[in-house]
């Protein structure tokens, strides 16, 4: 049997192995693979869950509360910013929606500017993004776009912009509509389908329902690590206490549970950058109805993206990147603005709902530079992500350009969604309106679903948490291997990067790990 859910543990463990994962999710299911695959013992721990495809069941009511971190309703510490990660295994690629992008080039450029990192010679990522794609089957969506995607693909045509067909990690997909709450039929290529089970039948251990609290340090190594079941709502327990010696630890929690980790272990910090610049693409939305049914809660959820304005002639101005999302009732109910009759009065027109989002490049000009984890009481993560002037200024031009798009698309009426807008039945008319916005936490609606940075990469010690292999800079059996490596956001969905790099990343460790590991006074 090599899984156990920790909630049933009813005794103290300790488990011995040549290395251990934290975090089950993007980072963590690649570097299970790769390691297992190499010959180590691996021990993958994930906090959620071990759902399967009989478990996801296309209902919003069941997959909030048991795929997603905090039901969901994660938030930033001013609640301005709702934050959607994954915690169950397979991490946030069980619940993502397949789209699949290689790190733009603008960025690995600015990333060796700023932080020494070169992915070109040595450490050229392209046969890693070639691997991944392959291992994942990520292919262009060769069915027409949903009417969703449909819409900003005809309002990019009407207007000259440019769009691209995205690339989806999917096998056999029936474009259902429901990836967000987990794929029922197996045909997302996550770590939970793909991955994971290879590793596990190649003798990798996966403990579920196991909240990694602490890693336990002396000198410059990692002497054991410290953890605990989950209750029924996965809050940590006291009930037992685990605890795992590892010959080398990899820690893949995701770019909020990867910092509040090291910070709670109290790890060295000589940079000060462990837990800041933290980045989000911080996401508005932009609501249109027209007069025929959209149904964005059916067909593949992105397949269309544009990329006008991602990358301003201007390097000074804020880029985002245009996308559509699923709509589905709760996640909608939940964003749109108004109450009572007005708020019911929306939701009535909810098949004819087409909604556009606007993911912002955070993290490239010094008014950009992210939000801190930190803990609260309980040492469970806290994001703070302060929206600067910069910020709102980008988010203004992008609700412009939606609102366009959508008009040009034949939209009857936009939407933005601000507490203060309200249904503009022309361009002109939201062009005025949009331009009036008071915008300011709490009355613009914003959210991300792409969390990023915290511990991130840098050539040079006093830039960075982790070196350009994702080891730590002073913990010599230390690994960081997800999301919160990258040093800014990436102006794309950041699967693929993470994927890319991690399987970088454990080619450099397996070269280095095989002859220590094959001294057999380490093994028991
Ligand atoms: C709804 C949604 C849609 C998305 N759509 C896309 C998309 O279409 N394309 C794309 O490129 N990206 C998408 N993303 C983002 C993408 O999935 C993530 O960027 C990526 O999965 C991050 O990988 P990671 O390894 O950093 O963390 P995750 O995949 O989030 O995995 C981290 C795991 O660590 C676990 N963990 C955390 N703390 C602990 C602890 N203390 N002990 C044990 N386990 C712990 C968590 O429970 C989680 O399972 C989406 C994300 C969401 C939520």
């Amino acid at each position: 049997m090599n899984h156990l859910d920790a909630s049933q543990f009813l005794t103290d463990q300790h488990f011995t192995t040549d290395v251990v994962i934290i975090g089950s999710g993007a980072g963590g299911g690649i570097a299970a693979e790769q390691l297992s695959n190499a010959g180590f013992k691996v021990l993958l721990l994930e906090e959620g869950a071990y759902y399967k495809r009989e478990h996801f069941v296309m209902e919003e009511r069941w997959a909030y509360p048991n795929l997603y971190q905090e039901g969901a309703a994660r938030k930033t510490k001013d609640q301005a910013i709702g934050i959607l990660q994954g915690r169950t295994v397979g991490g946030s690629t069980t619940v993502n929606w397949t789209t699949s992008i290689r790190t733009p080039q603008p960025t690995l450029d600015y990333w060796q500017a700023e932080f020494g990192l070169d992915f070109t010679v040595a450490h050229n990522l392209k046969p890693y993004f070639q691997f991944a794609e392959q291992r994942l089957n990520i292919k262009q969506w060769a069915l027409a776009p949903n009417a969703n995607n449909a819409k900003l693909e005809y309002g990019c045509q009407q207007l000259g912009w440019q769009y691209t067909v995205i690339n989806r990690n999917v096998s056999h997909c029936a474009n259902l509509g429901y990836c967000g709450m987990g794929c029922p039929i197996d045909a997302k290529q996550s770590m939970l389908v793909s991955t994971i089970p290879a590793a596990l039948q190649k003798g990798a251990r996966l403990i579920s329902r196991l909240s990694v609290r602490k890693l336990v340090w002396q000198d410059d190594k990692i002497q054991s690590l410290e953890a605990v079941p989950v209750d029924a709502h996965f809050q940590p327990t006291a009930a037992v206490k685990v605890s795992i010696t590892a010959k080398h630890y990899i820690v893949a929690a995701g770019a909020i549970g990867s910092p509040a980790l090291l910070l709670r272990s109290k790890v060295p910090n000589p940079s000060g950058r462990l837990g800041k610049h933290t980045y989000l693409h911080p996401t508005v939305i932009s609501g249109a109805l027209f007069a025929e049914d959209i149904n964005g809660h059916s067909g593949a959820p992105q397949s269309i993206y544009s990329d006008q304005f991602v990358w301003p002639a201007d390097s000074s101005q804020l880029g985002y990147k245009l996308e559509v999302p699923p709509i589905h009732p709760v996640l909608m109910a939940s964003k749109l603005i108004g109450m009572a009759e007005q708020h019911a009065e929306l939701m009535k027109s909810f098949n004819q709902l087409q909604v556009t989002i606007a993911l912002m490049r955070d993290g490239f000009h010094e008014q950009s530079q992210g939000g801190q984890v930190s803990l609260d009481q309980e040492q469970q993560p806290v994001l703070d992500y302060p929206i600067t002037d910069y910020l709102w200024q980008g988010m203004r031009q992008a609700l412009l350009s939606m609102a366009e798009l959508q008009f040009a698309a034949g939209a009857k009426q936009v939407l933005p969604l601000h507490h203060d807008a309200k249904l503009y039945n022309s361009w002109a008319e939201a062009k005025a309106g949009i331009a009036q916005l008071s915008l300011t936490a709490l009355r613009q609606t914003v959210v991300s679903a792409h969390v990023m940075g915290g511990c991130n990469m840098s050539a040079s010690a006093d830039k960075g948490v982790v070196n350009q292999n994702g080891r730590h800079h002073q913990l010599s059996n230390l690994s960081v291997f997800d999301g919160s490596i990258l040093p800014t956001s990436l102006g794309a969905n950041p699967q693929l990067t993470i994927y890319a790099l991690v399987w970088k990343h454990c080619q450099h460790l397996i070269a280095e790990l095989t002859p220590v590991l094959e001294d057999s006074s380490f093994r028991e």
